[in-house]
């Protein structure tokens, strides 16, 4: 007996027969004598198809009616459900983000959640109906529905959980955990049974799509138990967890790799104070993150500063740096979109040395070229070209001793 929250993702609410499955398993669990809260995504593939539809429409759509139109996708989602739901004999009542409410910020599009005002759930909840609550969107200050950025219904199941004090967020989705790589890329990936919350915002933050990085952070501040699992069978998946001694004994847990940033490079700067600061303001100004940066110092003067910038900031990138460059005498700019990030994470680093020259020597033998690298204190990430980025993934998986047997 306890208060669960159910997060189901794309491919879990794919269809109707899906969604049937989904409103069985819901029911179990609330015939269990469990109160049930579900948190849905949209349909698969429906985020992305409304996505297309406005850009055929106009090059930079509006981001206000972006969010109006991709919240459509989980409002489908949530209404089927409910109604699949009172069919089988239960009652329930589906919530919008600005019905629960899900306060946030107002950046469209990658809205922060900042408060679940979830007194509606717990009068539902109260009144014995099962809560079916629309993930992905919420509502600013002043009444403007807002998305969360994409994997976003991980997030709102999250916060939903942690403003119930649930005892547990099961996340459903199309494997059976979260893996030592993507199982879809790495056929010898391994399901972990559990993963600490650093070693998680880390392989989310750097392509582990499986968990939305904010709901990590919101599960680590919050301490929400949170469950990784599928929804296609009964496995036990993978916890969440605040430190896990097992964890410390592996050098590597996970091998990640996004293809989702570009490189620019700006050549022959002066190396003076204040020449950084002004391309990077440059940057920041236009709302542009930058993830990476490497300065190489030059003869006479002169350095090379190189970094990354989200692929679909690149061309806007460009141009602001281009004009930057000018004013600061820099020679050229150049870039490149065809990259890729390819990481490797784990706890065990903190204590271990050797595991950067592993890396380095495992991409080399394969002829891989590494343009940049960043480490954390339980990371290391190097960019290669876009093309090898699975292979990279392959072999530093097998070299770090993660194959499964
Ligand atoms: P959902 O629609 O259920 O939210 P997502 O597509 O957002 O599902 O996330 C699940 C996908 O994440 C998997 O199908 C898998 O390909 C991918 N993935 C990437 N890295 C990992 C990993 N390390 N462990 C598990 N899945 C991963
Ligand atoms: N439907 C949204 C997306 O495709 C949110 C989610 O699935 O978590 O990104
Ligand atoms: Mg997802």
């Amino acid at each position: 007996m306890g208060l669960i929250v159910q997060k189901y993702g794309g491919t879990s609410v794919g269809d109707l027969v899906r969604i049937q499955e989904v409103a069985k398993r819901v029911a179990k669990t609330y015939d269990a004598g469990n109160q049930v809260v579900v948190v849905l995504s949209a349909m698969s593939g429906v985020t992305d198809h409304l996505i297309q539809m406005a850009e055929v429409l106009s090059d930079k759509p509006n981001k206000r009616e972006m969010d109006v139109l991709l919240a459509t996708g989980e409002q489908t989602t949530v209404a089927l459900l409910a109604i699949a739901l009172e069919k089988m004999g239960y009652k329930a009542q589906s919530f919008l983000g600005h019905q629960v409410r899900i306060l946030t910020n107002n950046a469209a599009q990658s809205a922060r959640i900042l408060d679940v005002q979830a007194d509606p759930i717990k009068d539902a909840l109260a009144d014995n109906a099962i809560v079916v609550v629309a993930g992905f969107q919420g509502v600013d200050g002043c009444g403007n529905i807002t998305t969360l950025g994409r994997g976003g219904s991980d997030t709102s199941a999250v916060a939903v959980a942690a403003a119930l004090g649930a005892d547990s967020c099961e996340i459903y989705t199309d494997v059976d955990g979260v893996y030592t790589a993507d199982p879809r890329v790495v056929s010898k990936a391994r399901k972990l049974k559990c993963v600490t919350h650093d070693v998680m915002l880390e392989m989310s933050s750097l392509g582990a799509k499986v968990l939305q990085i904010r709901s990590v952070e919101f599960a680590a501040k919050h301490n929400v138990p949170v469950h990784v699992r599928s929804s296609f069978n009964e496995e036990e998946g993978t916890m969440i967890v605040c430190e896990d001694r097992d964890m410390e004994r592996m050098l590597v847990a996970g091998v990640t790799f996004v293809k989702t940033d570009a490189r620019i490079t700006v050549t022959k700067v002066p190396d003076e104070p204040g020449v950084a600061a002004k391309v990077f303001s440059a940057v920041a100004d236009a709302g542009i993150s930058v993830d990476m940066i490497i300065q190489n110092t030059r003869a006479s003067n002169m350095t090379d500063i190189t970094f990354t910038v989200p692929k679909t900031d690149y061309k806007d990138a460009l141009v602001i740096v281009e004009k930057t460059a000018k004013e600061i005498g820099a020679e050229s700019v150049a870039g490149d979109a065809n990259i890729a990030k390819v990481s490797v994470t784990g706890v065990g680093m903190k204590s271990h040395h050797g595991v950067a020259a592993k890396m380095f020597s495992t991409l080399a033998a394969k002829s891989i070229n590494i343009m940049m690298i960043s480490t954390s204190e339980i990371r290391i990430s190097c960019v290669v070209e876009e093309k090898y980025a699975e292979l990279a993934c392959q072999i530093l998986h097998t070299a770090f001793g993660l194959d499964a047997d």
